[in-house]
């Protein structure tokens, strides 16, 4: 049963001083489209995060499961931190050290050497590699066989499809673990955190900030582990606008 009728309240006043803020791109600040290039990003929702952020002490993120590059385009104005692709690229941090599965090196080492016996472009990644066959398309089969034994020995990496080109990532991303790195990050620590989202892709990261002294807001219909709710993205842009004013 779905309690969109109302079970679940709406979120209290965001507090400047103790939250931090992490919000879903599509559906959440901004209306579902027909494509997901016919978004409609208000005039003034890169003005209005860029000045949530300050207000927060720079403690407030976008957190999407589109490509950072579109991210960037479509909040153009807004220079804070984002995380792209659920949590495999991010723009305003660095993921430490600790994050990056063993054997980078090893794994870079044996692609580039694969590339390089086929005749096919090897590209290096700081998160781990990719092998681009468009000048050999013919050897597609080959490059993707080679990967997936690759991803295979070297459990923490997963094979990532790009177009004419195979590329290995750390395994495991995902919304949640975004969270858990941004909120070490000196302008996050020690606040609690708020996540917002729509989609099922956000119950992890809903489920996180509810589990770390925070809460999540769910944005529509929907079971969800967010003790909040508000009814779709404009109610969200109210939200954050009274939070602006405050
Ligand atoms: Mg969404």
């Amino acid at each position: 049963m779905d309690d969109f009728a109302g079970t679940k309240p709406a979120p209290p006043a965001l507090d400047p001083q103790k939250d931090a803020l992490f919000l879903d791109f599509d559906g959440c600040l901004l209306e579902i489209a027909p494509t997901p290039d016919a978004v409609q990003v208000p005039a003034d929702l890169p003005q209005l995060l860029t000045d949530l952020s300050e207000r927060l002490g720079g403690a407030l993120a976008i957190v999407s499961g589109r490509s950072l590059r579109e991210l960037t385009r479509f909040l153009a104005g807004y220079d804070g931190p984002m995380v792209g692709s659920h949590g495999a690229e991010a723009r305003g941090m660095t993921a430490p050290m600790e994050q990056m599965p063993d054997g980078l090196e090893a794994l870079q080492g044996e692609l580039a050497q694969f590339a390089s016996d086929q005749g096919l472009l090897y590209e290096d990644k700081s998160h781990g590699g990719a092998v681009h066959f468009r000048a050999h398309p013919e050897r597609q089969a080959q490059a993707e066989a080679f990967v997936q034994d690759l991803a295979h020995r070297y459990p923490g990496f997963a094979v990532q499809p790009a177009k004419m080109a195979y590329e290995l990532r750390p395994d495991g991303y995902s919304k949640d673990g975004a969270l858990a790195l941004l909120s070490a990050l000196p302008a996050f620590r020690d606040r609690a955190p708020v996540y917002a989202g729509d989609d099922t892709t956000d119950e992890p990261a809903l489920a996180w900030a509810e589990a770390h002294g925070g809460y999540g807001i769910k944005i529509g219909a929907g079971e969800s582990a967010a003790r909040f709710r508000l009814d779709a993205p404009q109610q969200m842009r109210d939200w954050l606008a009274s939070a602006r004013e405050d």
